[in-house]
């Protein structure tokens, strides 16, 4: 089979090198003569694994002593009902910095469990994130949430917004392990695997001790992350799978050179594609303002600001021909949309910008 270039924002592409690791140690792991997928999660296998994924999160992010590592089920969404089924009891109400359709949904479900107040005006477009000089924060909030990178509009903070002492939760999911963060500025960091550190099912959070003991009653003990610490998340069965493809990817990251050389990439792969887009005249348009440009997920549309459907037709058949695949923009947004998670090499981007520049060649007259 020819090659395929793999752009998808999610379940996203995989280090190529973990398929080997995987398939050697699918029917034997490590030397136990069983799968890990027939495996006790209360084994001593499992405990190890279960301790070495702790460990290499914490190097890799430099994750300072008083924060706990948890591995928890349901996802990247399954964590927006328990963020405030866990931090909401303080005081009843959250802020939520809306930047895209992720963090919209995560404001909705916060909803069903207090006071949510919305930190920015309600827009659709999503191209922007507005000065924090005019946010409007609540000090009585339980916590301010954002998404640090939204996956379907093309969004990231390049900077950690201060929130004055009111614990920040970050929604990581699609820019976990893309660069370095400074985890002491947030009170919890989460995200699903399945963008950049792995596969669906199971979603990693990092959170600050003091935030824990305080659920609100009706958080389900699922999602509650006071007896997933108290439990070293085997409260329940866990996705172990999903945990162990995660930890084989971070150690993978670890290898190529930790967070610093993901960033380094990331900064090469994004401008690559967006040089073209600014160079094109027009012919590319890139939505997103300039300074809040994400460098793993890069919507854009062809032939006008709105799109030209035909056109975006024409570029989407001519790159799966040559193995270009899932560069498909979400349905709610249109467009074409290239995701340059970790996992897709300089060389990949490099062909998709090569077409690119031949594609607008050909439609330049
Ligand atoms: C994909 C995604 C989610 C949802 O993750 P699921 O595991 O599908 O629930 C949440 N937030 C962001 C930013 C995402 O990209």
């Amino acid at each position: 089979m020819p090659k395929v270039y793999n752009f998808g924002a999610g379940p996203a592409k995989l280090p190529e090198e973990i398929y080997d690791i995987i398939k050697n140690e699918l029917t034997n792991y490590e030397g136990t003569g069983i799968s890990l997928l027939e495996t006790s999660h209360r084994s001593s296998t499992y405990l190890k694994l279960n301790a070495e994924v702790q460990d290499v999160v914490r190097r890799l992010m430099d994750v300072p002593a008083n924060y706990k590592i948890l591995f928890m089920p349901a996802g990247g969404q399954g964590e927006f009902a328990a963020v405030p089924l866990n931090l909401m009891s303080r005081t009843g109400t959250a802020d939520y910095v809306v930047t895209g359709a992720w963090s919209e949904k995560a404001a909705k479900e916060a909803k069903k469990y207090g006071k949510v107040n919305l930190v920015v005006p309600p827009t659709n477009r999503y191209t922007d994130i507005p000065g924090q000089s005019t946010w409007n924060l609540d000090p009585n909030a339980s916590y301010v949430h954002i998404c640090t990178n939204e996956t379907i509009h093309g969004v990231e903070f390049h900077d950690i917004p201060d929130t004055k002492g009111v614990p920040l939760v970050a929604d990581m999911s699609s820019n976990f392990m893309s660069k370095k963060v400074d985890v002491s500025k947030f009170g919890v960091i989460y995200g699903g695997a399945q963008k950049n550190i792995g596969t669906s099912g199971v979603a990693l959070v990092i959170v600050r001790e003091d935030l824990l003991s305080n659920p609100m009653p009706v958080c389900p003990s699922v999602l509650d992350w006071t007896q997933a610490n108290k439990n070293d998340s085997i409260l329940n069965t866990p996705p172990m799978f999903a945990i162990y493809i995660m930890g084989r990817v971070l150690q993978w990251i670890e290898r190529k050179g930790g967070l610093d050389a993901m960033a380094v990439a990331a900064t090469k792969k994004s401008s690559l594609i967006y040089d073209i887009i600014e160079k094109s005249n027009g012919f590319y348009y890139a939505p997103v303002a300039k300074h809040v440009r994400s460098k793993m997920n890069i919507p854009f549309r062809i032939g006008s600001s709105e799109g030209n459907d035909a056109l975006e037709k024409e570029f989407l058949k001519g790159a799966e021909a040559r193995g270009l695949i899932q560069l498909k923009g979400h349905r709610s947004v249109g467009g074409i949309r290239a995701s340059t998670y970790n996992a897709v090499t300089i060389e990949e981007v490099e062909t998709l910008a090569q077409y690119m520049k031949e594609f607008l060649a050909k439609h330049s007259h």
